[in-house]
């Protein structure tokens, strides 16, 4: 059940964040705000800066920021509601509960997450006791410091070592977490025999499953790599291994590298490349790509130089097409078919790594380059082959950038037209909107940031934003108006408030820009009435020229009488004088 958002606001408004970041970090008053070494990176010099009146910390160093909720979560590893939990307690509230009739996601069951840690504990217990376990994490250059990071273990051979840790081995609830197996007869076994286990953390930091892999020479018992299964906790399509523990250098690098194998992930964070998480196994998936662009937006993804690694490469952009927004990032660094991520790292160091990292492929010229390599394009069947192959990537296109340059470059290669293109693959109207669109789509995100920003410091403008007057089309345009119903429905509002409800709404990036930017502006003389007029004539401005542009591309015969007068009045303004 979700905690209802009034309380929230009731709960940021009574507790004090000085006082709760003060007890962990001692802040030093500096101005209008404190301020102090930042708990997230390593500094000499404070750039963590909280605000006492707008109730939130942003780090000028590293972008670490949020609300007391957001600073309980990052700093002691709390879930959301337990941070809200240990908050309410602070200040005597006691956490009101709401029904909803929407359908609650599966909850993590707190039974289950407690037996998943027992294992983990018990698995890193097991890891020092295994020689031969040691001995391939340092025969793989892992050092004992990176084992801990990641947390990684060691399931030892026999078939009922867990008995150890559970008195109740033969319980459902040991299968349901995908630690035992019950066979036909009923016979109940441990899942992880003789591998080295590495831990699965949700984002939260919670152990929410494992992935076992063979000792060398053992190759005969079972597969190399052994997931644990799904279960209410764990989906695989979904997590990404590392990236609970690859969080922060993540934000710092701006970047993340997706990488297939766990190794993968354990030997570049060895070689100081700790801005990487694994896949599980799979193929990358949408959910995947979704949960990293929250993150960054630049992605590269690398891996295995072979076919099985390529043949992933091209999976992975296949779902991340429908994703793909003009402005993120996505390359593919191929490695020498010799080489997995693992191996390349430990052959040519950080340095050699970052220097591959230069020259990762860019998504648009990886997809041209695999579709036309396939076919004889001097061939007609060949050219004919091409378009068949493209029509399935371009109609996944949401990005009207990348969509309009790929068009382009494709029926370029197969010696048609765009339009010929465009008619033929049955491809909606051309992304390649009229020049006066493009100008909005260029302004654009800077001008509802702006928005977003000014709603942020003064949440009661948001009654005054005249939603309908705005392209609906401009980025973000979905928080702005998340935005104005949160306000709408909750007046009295505070900036704290509105910023930790929109976590759930907007990407962690845009978050961390609006906390910057409300930190840097000065309340005494920042002008926010007329800056707020200005911008909404600018948003109406760009709303009368977006219609515009759609009027120009429809046939005339459709137009209305008023799109007409529209129409002749911007003829008659754009003509020379
Ligand atoms: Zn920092």
């Amino acid at each position: 059940m979700p905690i209802p958002q009034h309380f929230i606001q009731e709960l940021l408004d009574r507790v004090d964040l000085v006082d709760v970041i003060d007890r962990v970090v001692p802040l030093k008053k500096a101005g209008a705000n404190y301020v102090a070494c930042c708990p997230f990176h390593r500094e000499k010099t404070p750039s963590f800066t909280v605000s006492p009146t707008k109730q939130f910390y942003h780090c000028f160093g590293c972008g670490a920021h949020g609300t007391a909720i957001g600073f309980l979560m990052e700093h002691q590893g709390l879930g959301f509601i337990e941070a809200v939990e240990d908050l309410a307690r602070r200040v005597g509230l006691k956490v009101p509960r709401e029904s909803s009739d929407r359908p609650v996601k599966l909850r993590a069951d707190p039974d289950m997450l407690d037996v998943m840690q027992r294992a983990a504990n018990y698995y890193r217990s097991q890891l020092k006791r295994s020689e031969r376990a040691i001995a391939y994490l340092k025969g793989r250059g892992v050092s004992g410091e990176i084992a801990a990071r990641f947390q990684i273990g060691y399931a030892p051979s026999g078939w009922q070592n867990l008995r150890e840790v559970f008195s109740d081995y033969e319980s459902v609830a040991l299968t349901t977490a995908g630690l035992t197996i019950r066979s036909e007869e009923g016979r109940v076994y441990d899942r992880f025999r003789d591998r080295v286990m590495f831990p699965i953390h949700d984002q939260r930091g919670h152990v929410i499953g494992f992935g076992g892999r063979i000792l060398e020479g053992a190759e005969h018992a079972g597969p190399k790599y052994l997931n644990s299964p799904e279960t209410v906790l764990f989906q695989k399509g979904q997590e990404l291994y590392g990236l609970f523990l690859a969080r922060r250098a993540i934000r710092e690098a701006g970047r993340v590298v997706v990488v297939e194998g766990y190794m993968d992930a354990v030997a570049l964070t060895q070689h100081g490349i700790e801005y990487v998480v694994a896949t599980l196994g799979t193929a990358t998936t949408s959910q995947q790509i979704t949960k990293l662009v929250r993150h960054v937006d630049d992605v590269v993804f690398c891996f295995d130089g072979d076919p099985a690694g390529r043949g992933a490469a091209w999976r992975a952009m296949m779902n991340a097409l429908p994703m793909v927004k003009d402005g993120l990032k996505l390359s593919f660094l191929f490695l020498p078919p010799e080489h997995d991520p693992d191996s390349y790292v430990r052959a040519f160091g950080q340095e050699g790594f970052e220097d591959a990292l230069k020259n990762a492929v860019p998504l648009s010229v990886y997809l041209i380059r695999e579709i036309s390599t396939r076919h004889d394009l001097t061939t007609q069947e060949g050219r004919v082959r091409l378009l068949n192959d493209a029509q399935p990537l371009l109609q996944q296109i949401q990005a009207p950038g990348l969509g309009l340059l790929l068009r382009k470059r494709i029926a370029e290669l197969a010696g048609v037209t765009q339009a010929e293109l465009e008619s033929l693959l049955k491809l909606g109207p051309s992304v390649a909107k009229p020049r006066l669109e493009s100008q909005v789509a260029r302004q654009s995100p800077v001008l509802t940031r702006e928005l977003l920003k000014l709603l942020l410091f003064r949440p009661s403008l948001a009654t005054r934003v005249d939603v309908s007057a705005i392209p609906p089309t401009l980025p973000q345009m979905e928080v702005v108006r998340y935005v104005i119903e949160t306000v709408l429905a909750q007046p009295d509002i505070s900036s704290a408030a509105l910023l930790e409800s929109l976590r759930v709404m907007a990407s962690e990036k845009l978050c961390r820009y609006l906390t910057e930017q409300l930190m840097t502006l000065d309340a005494q003389t920042f002008d926010i009435e007329s800056e707020f007029q200005a911008l909404m004539n600018k948003l109406e401005r760009l709303g009368h020229s977006g219609n515009l542009a759609s009027i120009l591309e429809k046939p005339l015969h459709q137009l209305t009488e008023q799109e007409k007068a529209l129409l002749r009045n911007y003829r008659r303004s754009a003509e020379p004088k």
